[in-house]
């Protein structure tokens, strides 16, 4: 009989974070300083980060230790199960082995619990009382939420107002976890009525919070800025995720051909598959590993490599990635998570280097992927994870083609509990195909095209 789960006890639990940065055959570029075009420096940080998190974003030592209080605090959800989708391998009549992390059992219901909890922790001991930051669907903010209540620190969140007015469950959750949660853009910071003197109708997006979060951050010396996503830091600590999973393939006696995650800023994807391609660039193998986004939100596979901004106003540092354009307001698909205008830094060079691949799916065909794996497994997956599992629908469907039979791992990266509304669009016929245009595309990079430093002109 097939043994469906795969668990680690707490002290099988990794004690190190993977840093791939020490094992990519092409460096990342530098992030630079907007006026000077000059690579940045750390104390240019320090009004938005606590020092430990600023050295974790810029080293490149192999392995982070992982603190024994952040792997305290990891032990109230973790270690999280590998499990064996064999009822899915059922109902797809597939040879193919399947399997699945399964991060929707964290206290916000996906894999950024991970990063929110050390992210707190550091600040905590940094003596930083209040952190801001940007949500989109929710996530992240009600992530942030719970890791800073965990330390006693205030959490102040902008939550994209198109997300706000649709999805009330989530602030109600981070509500619950202590956090006060802001509709953005808001009249509270330049940036917001900025955008709002702009485009009275703004739905706002990501980049726009994100801008807000980093003005009420800066001005004050007790608040620092946290981010859930595409900072190097961030991916360090989600390695969590792969590195459980490596253990657990030992337990399974099997190994992945293909690992797939969704990609929004790349934490998850970079999380399960940064472990694994730690094995591939060091001792050899095949595997693929596949990055999954939004039609809508195209970065990987039509955005362009090169420096923009990592907000809409223009506050971060300059960051070398495949974008779609800082001013880019992507369609109001259901999958918040994956509205996001660039990739981060170290998997858009992993990309650009063909390292990893990438793939796009729209709306669709992810509800229709999502509930196929819902019906045989009995989670229903966040509208993000639909994007993976849509994948893993065409790999199965591309080795029945080819007669061929793999192993496929893919990350759960959140259940979609909170996210019944878009299911009911979905059965309700209400979805619909977005596709972006070369053209729209295009009239959002121009402008960007101005940004580029001379001296890297040939990226
Ligand atoms: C935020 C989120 C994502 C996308 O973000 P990444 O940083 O790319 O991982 C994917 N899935 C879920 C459930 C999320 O909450």
């Amino acid at each position: 009989m097939n043994t469906k789960k795969f668990f680690l006890n707490e002290n099988e639990m990794p004690q190190y974070w993977y840093n791939i940065v020490a094992d990519m055959p092409v460096k990342p570029l530098p992030p630079l300083h907007p006026g000077t075009r000059e690579p940045i420096t750390p104390d240019m940080l320090s009004p938005l980060f606590p020092d430990e998190l600023i050295r974790q974003e810029l080293t490149d030592e192999r392995f982070v230790k992982i603190p024994d209080a952040v792997l305290e605090k990891y032990k109230i959800y973790r270690p999280s199960p590998l499990i064996r989708a064999t009822e899915l391998e059922k109902a797809l009549n597939t040879d193919c082995r399947i399997y699945y992390k399964y991060e929707g059992g964290s206290p916000s219901g996906s894999h950024k619990p991970n990063t929110a909890i050390p992210q707190a922790y550091y600040n905590a001991q940094a003596g930083v009382k209040k952190i801001t930051t940007e949500t989109g669907a929710g996530q992240w903010g009600t992530a942030l939420s719970f890791a800073c209540a965990q330390y006693g620190i205030e959490c102040e969140v902008y939550m994209v107002k198109a997300s706000y007015e649709q999805k009330p469950y989530r602030k109600i959750m981070m509500n619950t976890f202590g956090a006060k949660v802001h509709p953005s853009p808001s009249d509270r910071t330049e940036a917001g009525r900025n955008f709002l003197a702009h485009n009275p109708q703004t739905g706002g997006s990501l980049g726009m919070a994100i801008s807000e979060a980093i003005e009420m951050a800066v001005q004050d010396e007790h608040t620092k800025y946290s981010l859930g996503s595409v900072l190097n830091h961030v991916l360090l600590h989600q390695t969590v995720i792969g590195e459980e999973a490596i253990k657990q393939f030992d337990l399974a006696q099997d190994s992945p051909d293909v690992i797939i995650a969704p990609l929004g800023g790349g934490s998850n994807f970079a999380g399960l598959a940064f472990p694994f391609l730690r094995e591939k660039l060091t001792g050899g193998g095949s595997q693929r590993f596949v990055a999954v986004e939004p039609a809508s939100c195209p970065k990987l596979t039509k955005g362009e490599f090169m420096y923009d901004f990592g907000d809409t106003q223009g506050y971060t540092p300059l960051l070398p990635m495949y974008t779609l354009g800082h001013n880019f307001e992507p369609a109001s698909i259901h999958a918040g998570g994956l509205r996001y205008h660039g990739a981060s830094v170290l998997c858009s060079q992993l990309l650009k280097d063909r390292l990893i691949e990438a793939a796009s799916v729209d709306q669709l065909e992810c509800f229709a992927a999502g509930s196929i794996f819902a019906k045989a497994e009995g989670i229903i997956p966040a509208p993000e994870s639909n994007h993976a599992i849509a994948q893993v629908l065409r790999e199965v469907e591309q080795a029945r083609e080819e007669g061929k039979q793999k192993t496929i791992l893919f990350n759960l990266s959140g259940h979609g509990f909170v996210d019944m509304m878009a299911y009911a669009d979905y059965h309700d016929g209400k979805l619909q195909e977005h596709e972006l245009t070369r053209a729209e595309i295009q009239a959002s990079l121009k402008e960007i095209k101005e940004l580029q430093p001379a001296a890297v002109s040939e990226i």
